[in-house]
């Protein structure tokens, strides 16, 4: 690609926001030779989410899992521009986005505005809280690499005051215990990973609190992973069990202190009954909530009025009621669950539609040039007129684009001891599998999807150094 990017007056302006799963996948399939690509994100990279649950507790680094923006775009055919900022508004009258670099450093302009000729909303979601009081300020999430680190941090930090002389029995038995609340895949994988963490590393460096390390799952339904088979939630919730986690179901958090939660029980006979869970660390992962640049985003559109959980998508992807703006991912309505699977698959059909729409314009325009010729040579005309003929067809070709259409590969969720559940599409069916098998297939269809070699390299180095050495106890 040029190194320089020069906006080219000819060619629209494609601005894609966000650099997650749905953005990256467009960007990786898009020709940028078409448009006037620029990418506006807050985050420089692009995070593989499946393992960020492995880096809470070191057992794979953050890097490993991570991939440069700049690096991604450096591949394309021909440059794009990038800048780091977050998108605060969209005008979509005006058809110009503003955006702010929130980062620590800033220079003088900080502030500006991009104009778009076709806009894709790519900016995921926000961590879910339900307006639950004190959830904020003290629980770590679970989404971004930061939220790893600082739960890393603090796991130790909970075993290192837990160890401290003299602390008493009962704190020890507060600092010790780990609360995560939400039985998604988010919870369930990062209760299995924490358990791990504990059985094969901190039980054998810091023995004398070994007796008072507790983990609890939290959730309000009735069971955990409730996007899996049944079958697949009684193996993970016997599994918990062998791995001494215990379930909290039909428990609803209420309200989080700074050292414990309170939580509503119901009881099989249907009584309520508020309890009181101390806690060291807390997890909170209760799924997503809107990001107040979507928010913002449907309160300028009508059509958007009844729409809750997103923007809600036509089957090509366009945000109702608005005009050139399209929307992928977790922030998309589009029937389907807030999955890596469905984002990157949003992300790659917007980028065969975007392809589609240059190559139906480039065609337009060599239809108009021949039949403009037509008229100055009319000596040729037999010739103009077959590739007239062959140009439309093409260009007929090229217009049948398919609505989106989603393709599900199943599910699989890491739940610790070197276990796994997968719900899988299998021969025209489903398989539903779990155990250590499973795991292997885990592995290796997680290192498969990582984005580059380099990350696959590293990661598989990253399983490889926690088996020998332990993982590091380290608290940064
Ligand atoms: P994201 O990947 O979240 O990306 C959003 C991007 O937008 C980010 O780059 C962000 O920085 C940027 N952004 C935010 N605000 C702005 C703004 N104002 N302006 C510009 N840019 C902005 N799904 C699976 O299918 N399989 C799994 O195994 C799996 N495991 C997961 C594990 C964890 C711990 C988590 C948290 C999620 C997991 N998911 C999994 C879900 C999956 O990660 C999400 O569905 C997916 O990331 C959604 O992709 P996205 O592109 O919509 O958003
Ligand atoms: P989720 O929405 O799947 O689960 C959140 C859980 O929290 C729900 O079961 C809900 O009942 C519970 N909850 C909500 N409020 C509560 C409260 N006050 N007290 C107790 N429990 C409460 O969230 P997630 O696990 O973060 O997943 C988000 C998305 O990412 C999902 O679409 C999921 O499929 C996807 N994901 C997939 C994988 C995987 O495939 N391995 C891993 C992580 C995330």
């Amino acid at each position: 690609p040029d190194d320089q990017f020069t906006p080219d007056p000819s060619k629209k302006n494609l601005v894609i926001l966000g650099t997650g799963w749905g953005s990256v996948a467009l960007l990786k399939k898009l020709d940028t030779e078409n448009y006037n690509v620029i990418v506006v994100s807050p985050r420089n990279y692009f995070l593989f989410t499946p393992l960020l649950p492995s880096c809470t507790t070191g057992n794979i680094e953050h890097r490993s899992i991570m991939e440069p923006v700049r690096q991604i775009l450096r591949s394309k055919k021909a440059s794009a521009m990038y800048y780091e900022a977050e998108c605060t508004h969209i005008d979509s009258e005006r058809k110009v986005i503003k955006i702010s670099d929130n980062s620590d450093v800033k220079g003088d302009v900080h502030v500006t505005e991009v104009p778009y000729d076709l806009l894709v909303v790519g900016v995921g979601a926000e961590n879910a809280t339900f307006g639950i009081p004190g959830v904020r300020e003290n629980s770590c999430f679970l989404k971004e690499i930061k939220d790893a680190q600082a739960i890393r941090t603090k796991i130790m930090d909970c075993v290192e005051t837990a160890g401290f002389k003299d602390q008493n029995p009962e704190e020890i038995s507060r600092l010790m215990h780990m609360v995560v609340v939400g039985g998604g895949p988010t919870g369930v994988e990062f209760a299995g990973e924490l358990r791990d963490f504990f059985d094969e590393d901190i039980k054998k460096l810091v023995p004398q609190i070994a007796d008072s390390f507790k983990v609890t799952l939290v959730e309000a339904l009735p069971n955990v992973l409730p996007m899996f088979s049944k079958q697949l939630i009684d193996y993970t919730e016997s599994t918990f069990k062998e791995e001494h986690i215990e379930i909290m179901t039909k428990t609803m958090v209420k309200n989080v202190t700074d050292k414990f939660i309170e939580a509503e029980i119901t009881r099989p006979d249907g009584k309520k009954e508020l309890t009181k869970i101390p806690y060291g660390l807390l997890v909170w992962a209760t799924g997503n909530a809107l990001r107040p640049l979507v928010k913002d985003l449907m309160s300028q559109i009508p059509a958007q009025k009844d729409s809750r959980r997103g923007l809600a998508v036509n089957e090509y992807l366009v945000v109702q009621g608005a005009r050139d703006i399209w929307a992928v991912g977790d922030c998309a309505v589009a029937g389907y669950a807030p999955t890596a699977q469905v984002a990157s698959q949003e992300g790659a059909f917007l980028a065969r539609l975007f392809n589609n729409m240059a190559k139906t314009e480039a065609l337009e325009a060599k239809v108009h040039e021949l039949s403009s010729t037509l008229n100055v040579q009319p000596g040729n005309s037999a010739q103009i007129v077959k590739d007239i003929e062959s140009t439309e067809r093409q260009l007929r070709r090229v217009k049948d684009i398919k609505p989106f259409h989603y393709s599900h590969q199943g599910s699989l969720a890491y739940i610790g001891s070197e276990k796994a559940v997968a719900d899988v599409a299998w021969l025209n069916g489903n398989l539903a599998s779990g155990g250590k098998l499973t795991y292997l297939f885990w592995r290796s269809a997680y290192l498969s999807m990582c984005f580059s070699t380099r990350n696959r390299v590293l990661v598989a180095l990253d399983w490889v150094k926690a088996k020998v050495y332990g993982r590091d106890v380290s608290r940064e």
